[in-house]
């Protein structure tokens, strides 16, 4: 930093206790370019520093009351930046040459004093001080910073010195002279202005600094971010006090920060806003409340998307994702804000002016998904599942309920076999809170092991014996009593919590024959349990069904387990491996609810099972209903034409049983035989001659 008086020339103070030598020394000086100023003593000089600004101290060390090394150590204390020189005679030149070494002052010079000598030490120091604030200078360039320090002394008047470098910031010429703050505020911009004056005033006043940031306008270059940061510190004497500011170009910076701001809206994975985003959004549409009123929200996410990444892995999930993205994108009209909200979760807002309807961009959406999604040889289908609400003008909506009903109305959609787009209605809220509170009821049955097994017999046709059993779960709720099947086993399988569910079945009915077994050992029928294809696509399924018959100890050949077709269709090509893999153990499969799916003939002859389990809703009532007596005989005909055997399921009239004997029904169960049966009654091989 530079420190010139108003004159802008270098101050230089002699101080001599002889009256004599100031005046020739004065005198000397009169042709140079310094501004000269003296003392008499040691004192005055102290007190004149205080008021002065001084760049040089030539002091006589041989003085009456303080000597010059003594003066000159309490400037360094107090000035440290101040140049110090000391003069000497011969007698005292080993004093000078012990003040060097220890750092107290610059030079010495031996009296008489020649001019030449004196002021050459003098530029020296000027030049080093120089070389120094120009290398300060540069690295605060480098640094793209530059500098202020203000002085404050006890009477409040302020000192400036700005680093060189201040020039090339604000773009000022070589001549503009650096001085007081008019420098930067003609620069700064003029709606920050008001607030840059009021903290630098504050912070002069009050030492309390805050860091700002403000524009300038340079005249080159434009607009400029300035990041302002102030220090402040008593001076040593404790009168007084600085402030160094140093100010930074932060427009760089803040154009990486656009970048996080773009990059926190976004989803990095598809490029679609994220839920951030669209919260913000939502929140802003509903703010401007006319606009809002006519808005949708949709929901809506992949089914079985969880099983697809954990079975073909994350990179095959990310591409599934972002090609789905890809296909939303193009079907959706430029005035509809799309976002990926987490996972497999995506949500539309779709204006009220937008050229399409909930309704009609619903339907594309799931149409365009009849197309499967292709990479190198592997086809996938997709399905999803949709959740629509309506501002519908409603007076206090908040964000936070269309979230939370277009997701009710999604999970709605997600259970219903029928259509996978449901529209919010208020009755779902209920039956969402009941999901919500049961969702958290079964994880804790199933570590509370909560459920046991009914046994239902299923019967031989050619000789009325039972031949086996099918286990069926039920669930002892610590309030409710008995639960059904039908009442808890569709939620399990949307949240995952069949895959233990599942197993803890296969453990109870593998263990249950076991102690049949042991009281029996001659009864050689089969236990069928049902299996989800959520477990089947588990990546351990096998292992953990084979380890659970090994401890056990029953032979897999005598268990079969049941999958439903339409679980099975889902993925097909991952359910046939597995599959395969259990047949291979010896294990029995068996095709539930046959008939209720569309599989294709294609794959149905590729499934290793050994039976077709004939759906009750074809058994009811087939002796008196043409259409499925067509289809019984066709499900009946097509089993035989490849090699499986049948079973007919819910039984309950002798003139279902007649038909289905007129019709080469292998095995039969229903309530006409036997109702499921706690294991007490069951486990005998019974006769049911009775209706032979
Ligand atoms: P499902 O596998 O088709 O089982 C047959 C259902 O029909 C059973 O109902 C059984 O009690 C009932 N049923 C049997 N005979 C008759 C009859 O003559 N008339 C009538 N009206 N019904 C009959 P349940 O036990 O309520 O089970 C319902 C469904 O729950 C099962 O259908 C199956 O899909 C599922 N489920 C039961 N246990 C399990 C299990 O351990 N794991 C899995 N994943 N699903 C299970
Ligand atoms: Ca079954
Ligand atoms: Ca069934």
């Amino acid at each position: 930093m530079m420190r010139k008086d108003k004159a802008g020339k270098p101050v230089i103070l002699f101080v001599d206790d002889e009256e004599l030598v100031l005046k020739s020394l004065e005198r000397l000086m009169f042709y140079e370019p310094f501004n000269v100023k003296t003392a008499g003593s040691a004192a005055e000089a102290m007190s004149l520093l205080e008021e002065n600004h001084v760049d040089v101290v030539i002091s006589d060390e041989k003085m009456p009351v303080k000597s010059g090394s003594e003066f000159l150590a309490e400037v360094r204390e107090k000035y440290p930046e101040i140049c110090r020189i000391m003069l000497t005679g011969h007698a005292d030149l080993s004093a000078a040459v012990h003040a060097i070494n220890e750092g107290r002052i610059f030079r010495f010079l031996l009296k008489p004093v020649d001019l030449t000598e004196l002021v050459s030490a003098v530029n020296d120091f000027l030049d080093e001080r120089f070389k120094s604030q120009q290398k300060l200078a540069f690295s605060q360039q480098a640094a793209g910073v530059c500098s202020l320090e203000m002085s404050i002394s006890e009477k409040g008047e302020v000192e400036y010195l700005w680093s060189l470098n201040t020039r090339q910031m604000l773009n000022l010429d070589e001549n503009a002279v650096l001085d007081g703050m008019d420098v930067l505020y003609s620069r700064v911009h003029p709606d920050d202005l008001q607030m840059v004056i009021e903290n630098n005033g504050r912070c002069t006043a009050s030492m309390y600094c805050p860091e700002i940031e403000f524009r300038i306008v340079l005249p080159d270059r434009g607009e400029r971010w300035i990041l302002q940061a102030s220090d402040g510190f008593r001076r040593g004497d404790g009168k007084g006090y600085s402030i160094v500011t140093v100010f930074k170009d932060i427009t760089d910076r803040l154009n990486q920060r656009e970048m996080l701001h773009y990059q926190a809206y976004h989803d990095s994975l598809t490029g679609m806003g994220n839920r951030s985003k669209f919260v913000e959004e939502l929140e802003q549409c509903l703010n401007s409340s006319e606009k809002c009123k006519d808005i949708a929200v949709m929901f809506m996410d992949i089914d079985n998307f969880k099983l697809i990444n954990d079975s073909m892995g994350h990179v095959f999930g990310d591409w599934l994702l972002n090609s789905f993205a890809a296909r939303l994108k193009d079907i959706i009209p430029d005035n509809v804000l799309s976002a990926r909200l987490g996972g497999d979760e995506f949500a539309l807002i779709i204006y009220g002016a937008a050229p399409i309807t909930p309704e009609k961009l619903s339907l594309k959406i799931i149409n365009d998904l009849k197309r499967p999604f292709i990479i190198e040889n592997y086809k996938i289908h997709i399905n999803v599942s949709i959740g629509i609400t309506r501002h519908g003008g409603r007076d206090s909506v908040s964000v936070d309920d269309l979230l939370r009903e277009a997701d009710t109305a999604m999970y709605e959609a997600k259970g219903s076999d029928k259509f996978p787009v449901k529209f919010f209605e208020s009755s779902m809220r209920d039956r969402a809170a009941d999901i919500f509170r049961m969702t958290g009821e079964l994880h804790q049955a199933v570590e509370e092991k909560e459920f046991f097994l009914e046994y239902q017999p299923v019967v031989d046709l050619a000789t009325f014996r039972l031949v086996g059993f099918e286990a069926l779960v039920r669930w002892n709720h610590p309030e409710h009593g008995l639960v059904m099947p039908d009442n808890f086993i569709p939620l399990a399988e949307s949240n995952g919590i069949i895959v233990d569910l599942g197993l803890l079945v296969a453990e109870m009915a593998c263990s249950q024959v076991a102690e049949w077994d042991k009281e029996k050992p001659d009864n050689n029928f089969f236990m069928s349990f049902n299996v989800s294809v959520h477990q089947i696509h588990q990546l351990d399924f096998v292992d953990k069904i084979k380890k659970i018959m090994l401890d056990s100890g029953v032979k897999p050949q005598r268990f079969k387990i049941e999958v439903t077709e339409s679980g099975l269709m889902k993925d097909i090509d991952v359910s046939l491996k597995v599959l395969d893999e259990i047949k291979e153990l010896g294990i029995g499969l068996q095709i539930d609810d046959f008939g209720t799916g569309y599989s294709s003939l294609e794959y149905f002859q590729r499934i290793p099972a050994d039976f077709l389990k004939i759906d009750k809703s074809f058994i009811t009532d087939v002796n008196n209903n043409p259409d499925k007596f067509s289809i019984v005989k066709t499900i009946i005909d097509l089993a035989d034409s490849v090699g499986m055997r049948t079973v007919a399921e819910g039984v309950e009239k002798k003139g279902e049983l007649s038909v289905l004997r007129q019709l080469g029904c292998d095995l039969v169960q229903g309530y006409l035989f036997d109702r499921p049966l706690r294991s007490s009654d069951a486990g005998d091989v019974k006769e049911y001659k009775q209706f032979s």
